[in-house]
């Protein structure tokens, strides 16, 4: 039978969530009228989640299990889900419950009477995030949007429905460390949103450290917009402009005999330079960084199992 809707998951060390997740998605997804399965991809977990899921899918045979062979990152599972999915239309939430399943219903709702092929969820408040992870997101969102120029869904994470042909589109897709949630807005498919409340993770704990905050807003950036490179540039001129005044000063003060006060301006002149070159090429390697890993083309995660076709460790896809 053809799967109508496929429900991506991308799960990471979440043992203790997986059957409080199942409690609640499983009757959310009976509830559908659609023909559906659940893709947990499993990103290298070590705890016991594999084994839960195992566990999970011995009375549940429309649940999915895709294993990666190590952490690819959560962008990476979801693409990995994307992948391998095969409904009409596909929908990404966490495992965490933060994004709530019953949203789902009113998402495909919509798609199907609006006919657009993407649902974005969008977290209608915040309350439950603490006060820094909400001022980091939404200075996050407001950066991206200005340097991009993209109409990114302010608030909206990776929650949402996509059609098949969104699916496609992404899936065809040559660019590594995508973030998905601005890759998809900037497709440009007819979209529409729904307006869900965020809760708080049901169990375990976050697995998006401030690292992996960062990586993932660096990867937004650089995969968005040039804008880092040209402030550089302009960085650069606007010492430039600096040095020349400084020089001329120097100038000056020696033809009017004035002998030029001691080092600390010549250390200070120096530190700052120092500092700003390092800024700049900080910010090429970046986008270096970025077209190397892009060339050598390797997959960003390997698929070592997936339940519906039996494949074992071997199977390589990306
Ligand atoms: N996740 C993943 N790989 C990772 C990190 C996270 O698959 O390397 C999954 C995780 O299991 C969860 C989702 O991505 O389903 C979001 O992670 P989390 O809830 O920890 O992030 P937060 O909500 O704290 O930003
Ligand atoms: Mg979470």
């Amino acid at each position: 039978m053809p799967v109508e809707l496929s429900i991506v998951i991308p799960v990471y060390n979440e043992e203790d969530v997986l059957p409080l997740l199942a409690d609640r998605l499983r009757p959310v997804a009976e509830g559908l009228d659609a023909a559906y399965e659940v893709i947990t991809v499993d990103d290298g977990s070590t705890d016991l989640s594999p084994v839960v899921l195992q566990r999970l899918r011995r009375d549940w045979p429309q649940l999915r299990v895709v294993r990666l062979r190590a952490n690819a990152g959560h962008q990476a599972a979801i693409s990995a889900g994307l992948a391998t999915a095969r409904g009409d239309y596909v929908v990404t939430l966490d495992a965490d419950l933060q994004d709530p399943p019953e949203v789902i219903a009113p998402m495909l709702t919509a798609a199907r009477e609006q006919g657009v092929d993407v649902v974005y969820g969008v977290r209608g408040d915040r309350s439950t995030d603490t006060a820094f992870k909400r001022l980091s997101a939404r200075a996050f969102y407001r950066v991206i949007r200005t340097l991009s120029g993209t109409h990114a869904q302010v608030d909206a994470g990776d929650y949402r429905l996509m059609s098949r042909a969104t699916v496609d589109a992404i899936n065809a897709l040559p660019e590594q460390h995508r973030v998905l949630r601005f890759v998809v807005p900037a497709l440009g498919f007819p979209s529409a949103s729904v307006t869900y409340r965020r809760d708080e993770r049901a169990a375990g704990t976050s697995k998006y450290p401030l690292a992996k905050m960062i990586r993932l807003s660096l990867d937004s950036v650089t995969g968005f917009s040039t804008a880092p490179l040209r402030f550089a540039t302009w960085l650069g001129l606007l010492g430039g402009v600096a040095a020349f005044g400084l020089l001329l000063y120097a100038l000056v003060a020696m033809a009017l005999g004035h002998t030029l006060p001691g080092w600390t301006s010549t250390v200070v002149a120096v530190a700052g330079v120092g500092a700003v070159q390092l800024l700049c090429v900080g910010i090429l390697g970046e986008y270096v960084g970025r077209m190397y890993t892009h060339l050598q083309a390797r997959p960003t995660y390997f698929i070592a199992y997936d339940s519906l076709t039996g494949t074992g460790p071997g199977a390589v896809s990306g």
